[in-house]
């Protein structure tokens, strides 16, 4: 179980300062996918990196199992929980073969059988060893997801933080990266906190969602609910209408 409880976090100083998350709270249960929903600008990454120990300067409390959260990225986090990004290079280095990219983490964890392990995931994610000694460029938008996917794996994290997956992908490859994802979690039994702009994805991959507004949740609701006229929120019913 991961909870979130007043979480506050700003950038800037003295006059510009601002605001960007205002006490968020939401719990995401073990085995649970969640959404988080909202316009541009709203703080749905932001929410992400927070958990994902990409920031150190928030206030409130976030725990995992009943477990703090600290302030610190450490290494148990990040065999806990790993973050897959919209872009497939926040993650991958363009100069590292997708070998290189998936033995990284082992190596820095020094995790036994680590070659097989590489060949395992590649396995996982729908590739194969001819990809092994490829660089990010010489790979489709969706097979570099795909790798970045299984770097993010790699270690047998429990929670994956994904901040809108399949959005720099074409139609065709979204789908298909969307299939890998509910198929890795159903296999695994994976946790997955997935920020999206789109409802679509949300319904086809998430429990629940929360929807935010201006760094605040304004809703959380089942995504049963947006396909069935569930919606009662004003703000929820407006971004229901626009897709
Ligand atoms: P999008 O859907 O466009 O990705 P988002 O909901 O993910 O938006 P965030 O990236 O979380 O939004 O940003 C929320 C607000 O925080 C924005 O106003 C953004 O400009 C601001 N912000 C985010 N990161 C930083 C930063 N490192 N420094 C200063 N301001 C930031
Ligand atoms: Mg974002």
């Amino acid at each position: 179980m991961i909870t979130v409880k007043a979480l506050q976090l700003g950038f800037g100083e003295g006059s510009q300062y601002q605001q960007v998350l205002h006490d968020v709270g939401f719990s995401v249960g073990e085995g649970e996918a969640f959404g988080l929903v909202g316009e541009s600008g709203s703080g749905k990454s932001t929410v992400l990196r927070c958990l994902a120990g990409l920031y150190s300067h928030w206030h409130g409390e976030m725990t995992i199992g009943g477990r703090a959260l600290g302030h610190k990225l450490t290494r148990e986090r990040c065999r806990l929980m790993q973050m897959v990004f919209q872009d497939p290079y926040g993650s991958l280095h363009p100069r590292h073969t997708v070998d290189a990219a998936l033995m990284e983490p082992l190596v820095i964890h020094r995790m036994d059988r680590q070659h097989e392990r590489v060949s395992q995931m590649l396995v996982k994610v729908g590739l194969n060893e001819s990809f092994r000694h490829r660089y990010p460029h010489q790979l489709s938008g969706g097979q570099r997801q795909r790798v970045a996917i299984a770097r993010a794996l790699i270690l047998e994290p429990r929670i994956l933080l994904l901040d809108e997956p399949t959005s720099a992908l074409d139609v065709s490859v979204q789908a298909e990266i969307l299939n890998l994802l509910a198929e890795l979690r159903a296999r695994d039994g994976l946790t997955y906190i997935l920020v999206t702009h789109d409802l679509g994805v949300v319904v086809h991959l998430c429990d629940r969602l929360a929807v935010m507004q201006q760094g605040r949740i304004v809703d959380t609701l089942a995504s049963s609910a947006l396909g069935n006229g569930g919606v009662t929120n004003p703000y929820t019913r407006t971004l229901v209408d626009a897709t």
